[in-house]
């Protein structure tokens, strides 16, 4: 570690306290903190300062012992920031995106946990914030970081959704964009979920001429002319293995929708499951007209919300009631809809 420690250092501009008592080198720069205000946000240096003096003499007492911390520049600034400002005294409309996230990564990092958690819910705020622009790249460290932290399903479900939001019928090469980040995040989930996001955007169709007839309503022999309308979706900004996977997932997806059609087998012999068949079978015919629930997530949750207020009036007590049952095993179903698009979408096939 030591022999990182070249001539070449610089003091920073402003994290270098002459009165200082712990020494950091980050990249060739000296940063001279105190330990008292280190020892009161961090648990990790708390602990590391209750240890006793390590022989080697690396423990940041001077400028020639300097702590070596492997973290960018930018990032372990905007940190001595947090600590020195005081986390709670800066505003979030005032902080620029991605210093909040360096904040939160290296909060998380030396254990700085009433900080880690203010990095988090500004985390939130700024992506709950419609007013809020967010690059691509910024979604992407955001995302690496709230995944780095093991912060809540919740918070990178958020992050993704914004990322999700880019890919519409107007941007369909924001596909190739935000897969390419999955990559880079190494979630293929989030892979799946834009392959989805991608479907719903195109209305279930891979054919512009088949979305042009439902816009018109209703196929004409002019559109037919096969001579010059392209029938496929070019798609030429993906790879033939990612076309491949969107069609896949394309195909998988309507087979489900296809399945949906009839509801579900219920086995349970209460005089409500009838009703709720018909009820179903009402909905579900209207799946077979192209232009009618495209999207086999979207059709479940309007049956979901359709049968919310119904009540089981011939239900026994003691007995298991159907709707019940039904109630809760399509709950079950939309929970996991998202995460279970990776076996639609699968990786290898
Ligand atoms: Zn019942």
């Amino acid at each position: 570690m030591d022999d990182a420690v070249g001539p070449s250092q610089v003091k920073d501009e402003e994290y270098f306290f002459e009165d200082g008592n712990c020494v950091f080198w980050v990249e060739g720069v000296l940063f001279n903190l105190h330990r008292t205000i280190l020892r009161r946000n961090s648990t990790f240096f708390h602990n590391l300062f209750s240890l006793p003096k390590a022989a080697d003499g690396a423990n940041g007492q001077s400028n020639d012992q300097p702590i070596v911390c492997h973290d960018p520049v930018p990032t372990f600034r905007a940190w001595c920031c947090a600590l020195y400002a005081g986390f709670n005294n800066l505003q979030p409309e005032d902080l620029d995106k991605e210093k909040v996230a360096h904040i939160g990564l290296m909060a998380h990092k030396y254990g700085c946990d009433a900080m880690e958690n203010w990095a988090k819910d500004t985390f939130l705020t700024k992506l709950e914030d419609e007013e809020e622009d967010f690059t691509n790249e910024c979604l992407e460290y955001w995302l690496r970081v709230a995944t780095q932290c093991y912060w809540p399903r919740n918070v990178v479900a958020v992050s993704e959704s914004r990322l999700l939001d880019s890919i519409s019928e107007e941007n369909p090469h924001h596909l190739r964009d935000v897969i390419r980040i999955a990559d880079n995040v190494e979630s293929e989930g989030l892979k799946a979920r834009a392959y989805y996001q991608f479907l719903r955007c195109h209305e279930w169709s891979l054919s512009p001429p088949q979305r042009a007839d439902r816009a018109a309503g209703g196929f004409t022999f002019m559109l037919a002319n096969a001579a010059t309308i392209p029938w496929f979706e070019p798609l030429t900004f993906l790879t033939d293995s990612q076309k491949l996977r969107l069609h896949h997932g394309y195909i998988a997806l309507s087979a489900l929708r296809d399945q949906m059609r009839r509801m579900p087998s219920v086995d349970i012999d209460c005089s409500c499951t009838a009703r709720l068949r018909k009820r179903w079978a009402q909905e579900g015919e209207k799946m077979s007209l192209d232009w009618f629930y495209l999207d086999p997530k979207e059709f479940l949750q309007s049956m979901r919300y359709k049968l919310e207020p119904w009540v089981c009036d011939n239900h026994e007590p003691g007995v298991a009631c159907g709707l019940a049952m039904f109630r809760s095993q399509v709950d079950g179903f939309l929970d996991t809809f998202d995460d279970n698009l990776v076996r639609f979408f699968p990786k290898h096939f």
